[in-house]
């Protein structure tokens, strides 16, 4: 399999060539030069191997389509040792809850930090490891986060060989359980700064390290951030998981709901779908900022300033762009590197927004690549999460809500399975406001508000960060 990227430059790389980068030289984000098709037969056969081997063998199956520079054996092991009961909470990894008769939630949020970023993070820890190991490299990953990805990192990277983890936070602003996740990890190879700024200041200290090339190559500097190939493949498995729980045989069709934010894991739907899988819709949930919700309503994708982006209830969906969304342009547009140049690299740039309205491939999206959308607000959010609770005695994170009152919109004959992204604990304060009491905490993290904290406060200066990594990144 090669890969080529969505801005046009078709250079032959494989797998592991991309594993380890961002984005492509010329900007673009890197897509398989095909999507390798699933036939009825063979997903009979798939569906068969998810029912006798479980969900490390499903994964296998699914990645070495994609995968073919590293040896089978090795791949299969890699599945094996990251899909585990004793890391995902269950043997199923991933199982559905029925909340109405045809209404599925699919638990995804059973990894060690309680998110769904755990299911491709995990992977990836491993996946990184194996790669460096056999080329003699080190990495230090270099990241901002306000809370899910980073600790999804770090909980991937800890202790694997070969790896360091630089992770910048903004000081007193994450919320107090997930600032003990992270900051409670006391493994060598991870280094929490918390800087004295804004999130914004983070990403700007990120961004200035990576455009000093001299220090990146230097000091072997790589990302982990949600463009990055691997982790959306992994996440095309998921779905196929939760298809063949819902159905129980040939012809059968399914709808997922997705809570939305930068379109990675949607994207990882619209790629199961172009393998074959049959889906029906994939719907599209945002909240506030309705980026997405705007353009499959519009064919206007207008990108937010940073003033624009609003602080929500459901965080880790407050985007100012989608980052992944190139990726689906891309095969709307028939594939076509220059067009989406023209759209991202030119016309984004320079106007802030691209539209699709009047062209006959927006008009036929819907129908071609089976996408819906809606939005849910904080008023939609605690009604959806007191609701849920009240009539299923599930308690659902406020993400997750911000999916289920969405798919609650775009119900057909088919099962519709919306997607948990998220445990409720990570959000304590708004289940609260809805339900009058706190979310359940799963045993596993009493008390760790009071674990000792490993952090390095810091200024937002690019300098003090940077010698932080030349002291610890072992060169
Ligand atoms: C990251 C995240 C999302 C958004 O996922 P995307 O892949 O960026 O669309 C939704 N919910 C939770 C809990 C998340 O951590």
């Amino acid at each position: 399999m090669r890969y080529l990227s969505t801005r046009g430059d078709a250079t032959p790389r494989q797998f592991c060539d991309i594993l380890l980068e961002g984005l492509a030289p010329d900007g673009g984000l890197y897509l398989p030069e095909r999507y390798p098709q699933v036939d009825a037969a063979e997903l009979a056969r798939l569906r068969a191997v998810h029912a006798n081997e479980g969900y490390a063998a499903l994964a296998f199956e699914i990645l070495s389509r994609y995968i073919d520079d590293i040896p089978a054996a090795d791949l299969r092991a890699i599945c094996e040792q990251t899909y585990t009961a004793e890391v995902f909470g269950t043997r199923e990894i991933v199982p559905l809850k029925q909340l109405d008769d045809g209404f599925y939630l699919e638990a995804l949020s059973n990894g060690p930090t309680l998110a769904f970023k755990d299911m491709a993070m995990q992977l990836l820890g491993h996946l990184f490891e194996y790669e460096l190991g056999r080329r003699g490299q080190q990495l230090n990953i270099l990241g901002a986060t306000s809370g899910d990805t980073g600790s999804a990192a770090e909980y991937a990277m800890r202790g694997k060989k070969g790896i360091r983890v630089f992770m910048l936070s903004p000081h007193g602003r994450m919320s107090p359980f997930q600032q003990a996740q992270m900051f409670s990890l006391q493994d060598a190879n991870i280094h929490n700064i918390a800087i004295e700024g804004v999130f914004d200041d983070c990403q700007d200290i990120v961004k200035a390290v990576s455009n000093d090339l001299a220090f990146k190559a230097r000091q072997h500097i790589g990302t982990v951030n949600s463009i990055n190939w691997a982790r959306l493949l992994a996440q095309v498995v998921y779905y196929f998981a939760g298809y063949f729980q819902a159905t129980s045989g040939a012809g059968d069709k399914v709808s997922f709901t997705v809570p939305s934010g930068n379109f990675g894991n949607i994207c990882a739907g619209h790629v199961a779908r172009m393998m074959g899988l049959p889906i029906k819709h994939l719907v599209v949930a945002t909240n506030e900022n309705d980026v997405l919700d705007e353009f499959f309503r519009t064919g206007v994708y207008r990108v937010r300033a940073a003033a624009d982006t609003l602080e929500t209830s459901s965080p880790s969906m407050d985007i100012s762009k989608a980052s992944n969304f190139e990726r689906f342009i891309f095969d709307l547009l028939g594939r076509d590197g220059a067009a989406v140049r023209e759209l991202f690299g030119v016309q984004l740039a320079r106007q802030g927004f691209f539209d699709l309205s009047e062209d006959a491939r927006f008009k036929e999206a819907a129908q071609r690549y089976g996408f819906q959308s809606g939005r849910s607000t904080h008023a939609d959010r605690l009604a959806t999460i007191r609701g849920v609770h009240e009539r299923h005695g599930v308690t659902i994170d406020t993400h997750t809500a911000d999916g289920v009152k969405v798919a609650g919109e775009h119900r057909t004959d088919v099962p519709m399975i919306v997607l948990e992204t998220a445990l409720p604990i990570k959000f304590a304060e708004t289940i609260t406001e809805a339900l009058g009491h706190p979310p359940e905490r799963p045993a596993r993290f009493n008390g760790i508000e009071g674990l000792p904290k490993r952090v390095t406060v810091l200024p937002a200066d690019v300098e003090q960060v940077k010698a932080m990594i030349v002291r610890f990144g072992g060169n």
